[in-house]
């Protein structure tokens, strides 16, 4: 095994957890065991090291590796340290075990390898030579899969940088778009009656079916007219219903939760305000709640841009790329640093039962980080 494999091992033996996503009492949540383990490698290396606590007991890790000469770019690479849950699932998620060019365990996709792949690029340049003048700056955030706090905190702390890679995995490709999200939750409110007498209330139930059936229909053929080079189309999905109680009584709520994919230049008071306009115009009230920790934007960067188009020509790629998930790179973005995602492995393999990342993939992913931070001037 050699030392990136044995690196990703490491990090998949060490659980990290989102811990919004496992019960309460669970050992294996919080990426704090991942940082300490990154910054004792880090500080062994003689990298510097600082910690920004986002939550108690959850730090950013910032690892910084100074140019021989004073800086005049910043380039930040940017992978998550949490995961997604899996311990009721069959078999040992966080046992990593390699077989047939695959290494398999929870975060080997997302975004494990990526941090593999980047923490080893950066010890690698810092090896043999730094750049002259570009200063590299590794930050391993917390959050990502529940309410990204940690880029959030990152970027609202005004963190500089002239590129951010974010780490995903992106199949190797450069990519400067993807959609943004917005989660909200309608509610419609009627009137209680005995279900012998329905004449009595107002049902809340059959006026959501109403704006269920509305929202996928005619609301989402409005949102197939529009069409975006990267990303294609916005969507709408009517992911989860609740209301009333039992059957002999006429509901008085009901509630629904929409997750909506967004495209570059559309705002989320806008969508509300569209939404809200449409169901007016049927007559079919309803209150609206968000269901999100912040606003989670579309990004879009010019892949035009020198550094990302440097970055593109270092991997070989004519045409910048679009991806359909949400990422930190949007918030970074937000926070005015230019940002793309790049990693080793397929998302279509990230949070499933079986996640594995090709170790092709991941050892392509770290020669490739090399080559592009020893362009740097
Ligand atoms: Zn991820």
């Amino acid at each position: 095994m050699g030392p990136l494999v044995k690196l990703l091992s490491d990090l998949i033996a060490i659980p990290s957890v989102n811990p919004a996503l496992a019960p309460a009492d669970d050992s294996h949540t919080g990426e704090e065991p991942v940082t300490a383990f990154l910054e004792s490698r880090a500080r062994a290396a003689g990298l510097e090291c600082r910690r920004s606590t986002v939550l108690p007991g959850r730090d950013n890790l910032l690892v910084r590796l100074r140019p021989r000469r004073p800086p005049r770019k910043t380039i930040l690479l940017a992978p998550h340290l949490d995961t997604v849950g899996g311990l009721e699932l069959p078999g040992d998620l966080f046992t990593p075990v390699v077989n047939n060019g695959r290494l398999f365990g929870r975060g080997a996709c997302d975004t494990k390898g990526s941090v593999a792949a980047m923490f080893s690029a950066l010890l690698a340049v810092a090896r043999d030579q730094p750049p002259a003048e570009t200063e590299i700056v590794f930050a391993g955030l917390v959050d990502e899969e529940c309410g990204q706090l940690g880029s959030r905190k990152l970027a609202g702390d005004g963190f500089k940088a002239d590129l951010a890679v974010v780490g995903e995995p992106t199949l190797l490709n450069v990519v400067t778009a993807h959609k943004g999200v917005l989660w909200l939750r309608l509610t419609t409110t009627g009137k209680a009656a005995h279900g012998a007498r329905p004449e009595l209330g107002r049902n809340a139930v059959h006026a959501m079916a109403k704006i269920v059936d509305l929202l996928e229909t005619k609301y989402a053929a409005q949102l197939r007219r529009r069409k975006h080079p990267l990303l294609g189309r916005a969507t709408i999905n009517v992911g989860a219903i609740s209301g009333g109680t039992q059957p002999n009584i006429v509901p008085s709520q009901c509630t629904i939760s929409i997750d909506r994919r967004t495209l570059p230049g559309e705002r989320d008071a806008v969508i509300c305000k569209d939404i809200r306009a449409l169901l007016k115009s049927k007559r079919l009230p309803a209150e609206f709640d968000s269901l999100q920790a912040g606003p989670c934007v579309p990004l879009e960067t010019s892949p035009r841009l020198p550094l990302v188009a440097q970055f593109m020509a270092v991997a070989g790629q004519r045409k910048p790329k679009g991806v359909d998930y949400f990422s930190d790179a949007a918030l970074l973005a937000a926070g005015g640093i230019p940002s793309v995602l790049f990693g080793p492995g397929d998302i279509a393999q990230a949070h499933t039962p079986d996640e594995w990342i090709s170790i092709e993939s991941l050892e392509r992913a770290e020669g490739l980080l090399i080559r592009f931070l020893r362009s740097l001037p």
